[in-house]
């Protein structure tokens, strides 16, 4: 038993330094990943009740030559980590910006709202707020097609601060959408003090919707309390009708969701949008 033991952990050492090392090489060519261009956006589509298109959410996607497609989960945390969230997350604003001054220029995409990703770093930087409005003025886009997506957690951090750095914002026009709503502790009474437009539900509570009376609960208090602050709710994880049917009549006006089309490369969305498109 003692031996078996101690092969047990020499085998999670080895496992360990693997992931050591793994995780090393992954931060590296993360570093050059801006350089050698290799991040793209995706767009996936918000529709309203009618399932009218309002806009879409842009994810990153990192195109690694040899490990192919590398999900943000796998290395948003690790940018986060080494700051390089700061430059990536720049690239996403100006790529987003940019994706909106063409879309301004053609009817059909004309009035669509981008929704941007901006992580907890990002927002507390001091010139964030010259950061986006220098953007948005560069791409001369008219900054309330622009949605930024922010996170329960990173408003707490400095209730004053965020605040402020909201207001500002506010004040050039952008909107603001509390993202991943339902997962965090926020309570209504510090909710209200947030110029938000809308609360995003999170798919964890759409998820389950059909089967568990919990979920359509909290579901329900939610757009109650959105409805109470007069703020937009869209659901997000939406993959099946009998899901939308429930938050549409518990009054969701907004819905995302492979139901509606996954994040795809702009070529797709801007094709999923053209009303003589087969099926
Ligand atoms: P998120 O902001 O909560 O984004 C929603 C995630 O759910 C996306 O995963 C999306 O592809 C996925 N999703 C959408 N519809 C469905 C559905 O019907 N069913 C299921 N099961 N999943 C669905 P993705 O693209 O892998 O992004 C993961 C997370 O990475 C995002 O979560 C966000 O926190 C972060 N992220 C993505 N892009 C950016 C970015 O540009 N900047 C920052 N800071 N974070 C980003
Ligand atoms: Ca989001
Ligand atoms: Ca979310
Ligand atoms: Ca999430």
């Amino acid at each position: 038993a003692k031996q078996a033991g101690r092969n047990t952990v020499r085998f999670f050492d080895q496992q360990m330094q693997d992931a050591v090392t793994a995780r090393v090489a992954l931060e590296g060519e993360l570093h050059k990943a801006l350089d050698r261009q290799q991040f793209r956006l995706h767009y996936q589509i918000q529709v309203d009740a009618s399932g009218r298109p309002l806009g879409a959410e842009a994810l990153i996607r990192w195109m690694h030559p040899e490990r192919g497609l590398v999900p943000p989960d796998q290395f948003i945390g690790m940018a986060e980590e080494t700051d390089l969230i700061l430059p990536i997350g720049q690239w996403v604003m100006d790529t987003a910006c940019a994706q909106l001054k063409t879309w301004q220029q053609h009817a059909p995409t004309r009035d669509l709202v981008l929704a941007v990703n901006v992580s907890a770093t990002q927002f507390h930087q001091l010139d964030f707020v010259f950061q986006v409005r220098a953007t948005v003025q560069r791409h001369a886009i008219d900054p309330k097609l622009l949605k930024l997506e922010l996170t329960e957690s990173m408003l707490l951090e400095n209730i004053e601060d965020t605040i402020r750095t909201m207001n500002a914002l506010k004040e050039i026009g952008v909107q603001f959408s509390l993202d991943d709503f339902g997962t965090g502790y926020s309570s209504l009474q510090y909710l209200k003090r947030l110029p938000l437009d809308q609360i995003k539900i999170d798919q964890s509570f759409v998820r389950d919707i059909a089967s568990d009376s919990n979920d359509r609960e909290i579901v329900g208090t939610i757009i109650a309390m959105a409805q109470n602050l007069y703020l937009d709710v869209i659901a997000e994880g939406v993959e099946t009708e009998e899901q939308r049917q429930f938050l549409q009549d518990n009054g969701c006006t907004h819905f995302q969701g492979y139901l509606f089309g996954k994040p795809v490369p702009v070529e797709q969305f801007e094709a999923m949008l053209q009303p003589d498109r087969a099926s």
